[in-house]
């Protein structure tokens, strides 16, 4: 075949190398970036790529190339706009392309399935259909029955109510379209669903908050909504969302990955009176790739998701809303460690549209870009009919009678609510029995052989777990040193913290709600509905119920355990700490009833503790900043993680060795920290270790960044240990 008649695709695949490979492909096939194919690949004879640029030479020999086997699709799947996102980001994280883009794909695409919407059919009756006495079918009762249904359905019937009302249809309902009595005429399936509207009336702030916001609706600008827990931020992000959809346009709006509910979800429908599509992990295959393709094709106004979701296509992109942006779960901790929250950013920079980024508790890095004049701030400071915060009382535990886990006062407390019929929530963030089994001889620990840290004790499942790698093991009898009997519990989980409570109040019905107690599909909604319909007096929970709920009944929130907040070795555990106490607290007397946070602490004088108890999250975050600006950490630089996991300890030096000389070549401002090992130093089985790369200038920074990977990933060295880079690494475990 003559040069002339062949072209060069430039294919990425779904592998951990940093480049794109090139294939052949007969001009007369119409291929243009966005669109998947079929090539042959290693060993693999048909794996799917796709397309990111055409053109018509190679740096290989042509002669070296293969061909394409086949294109998947007739139009590119990924507009050109997107595709710049997928590259802009895998440049920022330094995570390679192919990946990056397979990864925001829903697995059916992935896989190579047809990119295509799936429709379904009404049958309705045809006009000679309509003319037809039913009475001239009685030699075919089913034909019979089927054409009275559609006569009392003019609208038509789908398969699936056919079968609801008829049960097996298929074989008469061939045999009236056969007759030309009956014809079938597709719908989009979702698109039936219609929702009534329900307006509320905002108040002053919040109206004056969506008039801000609403002059920026044709432009990019981040505004940084900065309201108190129940200031009303979703009826501010609903007002918006109603004027882009308006306008034609569609609005994305993110959530944590515990904030999807469907009492959330059945909400924004409900007021928004729109087509609301979802998109999370959740959902089954098809599900997913069915809501992705009505993004995409803007069939869907509204689409609602998880951290993922910031991947959706969307034809006609209007807004994007990120609900409570300092959420942890933003940013993937494996693999591809994007963040959300930031890659909502700069695709409102690329589309030339809004985002919207709410908290009760803004992260220092959006407060710092409002001082910077980046971002706009927006904000909430009066709860909804200005409900009081809750009060908030420190019990010094010094000086306590304890009765396991709770002091006498937080008991009396506790007592006072019930006696009201009111609830309780108990936060406590740990989750099983205890998180300590000690010898009482020998002081042996039951420690996780592949990690080290000791493993906690599960009563319900009367095992030892591991946390960290989830590995088990059954519970000893004995010491296994000495072969003391007396093996001690030490510390208190939630499972322990039901169980004294059940001894204190055994009248009381008590739901614990942690990871474990939440395993099955559903019973996350199942325990919230039970506790909206009162059917309990004390909540036991984890961080899951700490967020966005709203319980009208709870007017106690108790708090366990604040003082492993308070002193960590990662310079963010402050920030957390008083994110996660806001949250929590902000669970307490939402409704007409006041409020009252009762926390233990050890520690009543330390000043995290003194400043949060003023309500004042601003002055914190203030101090906070001034602290992270006099030691140069972010918001005021920007950091990277090397890390790197080991079978042996020797493996990894010589692999830090060259990666640090490499860097250094560049002499260039970058600090290196380390390599140590990292806090968690072995997860199954393996060392772990980490190098921390500081720098004050970000764009060279990355632009460094970019060769610096490829060359380690050239290493020899390399291959001996597992590497990866975290860029602006949100935990340092
Ligand atoms: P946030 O997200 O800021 O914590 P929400 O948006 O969940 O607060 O609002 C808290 C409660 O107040 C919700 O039950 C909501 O329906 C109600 N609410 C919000 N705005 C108004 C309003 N303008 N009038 C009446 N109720 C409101
Ligand atoms: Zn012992
Ligand atoms: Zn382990």
């Amino acid at each position: 075949m003559s040069a002339s008649s062949i072209c060069i695709v430039q294919v990425v695949l779904p592998v951990p190398l940093r480049r794109t490979f090139d294939y052949l492909v007969d001009k007369k096939t119409r291929v243009s970036p966005g669109m998947r194919v079929l090539v042959p690949f290693g060993r693999k004879r048909k794996q799917v790529g796709l397309i990111i640029k055409v053109s018509n030479t190679s740096e290989i020999d042509k002669n070296k190339l293969k061909y394409i086997n086949q294109t998947l699709d007739k139009e590119p799947l990924l507009a050109k706009a997107h595709l710049h996102l997928l590259q802009w980001a895998s440049d920022y994280y330094q995570h390679p392309l192919g990946e990056v883009i397979f990864h925001a794909l829903p697995v059916l695409i992935r896989q190579g399935k047809a990119a295509k919407i799936r429709t379904s059919f009404r049958w309705q009756l045809t006009a000679a259909g309509q003319a037809t006495e039913t009475a001239s079918l009685h030699r075919a009762p089913k034909q019979k029955s089927i054409l009275e249904l559609l006569q009392a359905h003019p609208d038509g019937l789908t398969h699936d109510e056919l079968r609801a009302l008829t049960g097996n249809y298929s074989a008469p309902l061939k045999a009236l379209a056969a007759k030309g009595l009956v014809d079938k005429k597709e719908c989009h399936e979702q698109a039936q669903a219609r929702y009534p509207e329900k307006h509320i009336q905002l108040n002053a702030e919040q109206s004056a908050a969506v008039n801000s916001i609403e002059k920026t609706l044709d432009k990019y600008q981040c505004v940084l909504l900065d309201g108190v827990t129940g200031s009303g931020k979703t009826e501010v992000y609903i007002a918006l969302v109603r004027q882009v959809i308006t306008d034609g346009r569609q609005a994305l709006i993110l959530v944590p990955e515990i904030g999807l509910t469907p009492q959330f979800i059945s909400r924004l429908q409900q007021q928004l009176g729109a087509r609301l599509v979802v998109l999370h992990s959740a959902l089954s295959a098809n599900e997913r790739l069915q809501n992705w393709l009505l993004a995409k094709l803007g069939q869907a106004p509204v689409i609602l998701g998880t951290r993922s979701a910031i991947w959706a296509p969307m034809m006609r992109p209007g807004l994007i809303i990120v609900d409570e942006e300092h959420d942890l779960s933003y940013k993937q901790q494996d693999g591809f460690r994007y963040s959300a929250r930031d890659i909502a950013i700069m695709r409102g920079k690329l589309a030339a549209i809004p985002v919207v980024l709410g908290s009760a508790t803004p992260s220092m890095e959006s407060y710092q870009n409002v001082n910077d004049g980046k971002f706009l701030s927006v904000g909430l400071a009066q709860r909804i009919d200005e409900i009081k915060p809750p009060q908030i009382r420190l019990i010094d535990m010094r000086a306590q009678p304890m009765t396991g886990a709770l002091s006498a006062a937080l008991i009396q407390a506790i007592g006072k609510e019930l006696k009201h019929n009111k609830q309780v929530l108990l936060f406590l963030n740990r989750r099983g029995f205890s998180p300590v089994m000690m010898c009482h001889q020998c002081g042996w620990l039951a420690n996780c052989r592949r990690c080290e840290i000791p493993l906690t004790y599960h009563k319900h499942k009367n095992k030892l777990l591991c946390h960290h790698c989830t590995s088990q093991r059954p519970v000893p009898r004995v010491c296994p040193e000495c072969g003391c009997a007396e093996l001690l519990l030490i510390g208190h989980g939630t499972e322990r913290l039901t169980e004294t409570l059940t001894d204190i109040f055994p009248a009381a019905k008590i739901l614990r709600i942690d990871r474990d107690s939440t395993r099955r599909k559903g019973s996350m909604n199942a325990l919230v509905d039970a506790i909206n319909a009162g059917q309990a007096d004390i909540l036991v929970g984890t961080q899951m119920l700490a967020k966005g709920h709203h319980f009208p009944k709870l007017t106690l929130v108790g708090i366990v355990d604040i003082d492993r907040g308070l002193f960590s070795a990662d310079f963010r555990a402050s920030e957390r700490m008083a994110q996660l106490f806001i949250q929590v607290s902000g669970r307490a007397g939402r409704a007409t009833d006041p409020g009252l946070v009762v926390v233990q602490t050890h520690y009543p004088q330390h000043p995290l503790l003194q400043r949060l108890i003023q309500h004042d999250y601003a002055s914190f975050a203030r101090s906070l900043l001034q602290e992270r600006k006099s030691t140069n950490l972010p918001p005021f630089s920007y950091l990277a993680l090397l890390r790197v996991e080991a079978n042996q300890a020797a493996m990894s030096e010589p692999f830090f060795r060259e990666a640090i000389a490499l860097l250094a070549d560049k002499k260039h401002n970058f600090e290196t920290y380390g390599p140590i090992p990292a806090p968690i130093a072995k997860r199954s089985g393996r060392l772990r270790y980490q190098l921390l790369i500081l720098t004050n200038e970000r764009n060279e920074f990355r632009r460094h960044l970019g060769n610096w990977c490829r060359q380690i990933e050239a290493l020899p060295s390399a291959k001996k240990i597992r590497w990866s880079l975290d860029v602006d690494p949100q935990d340092m475990l």
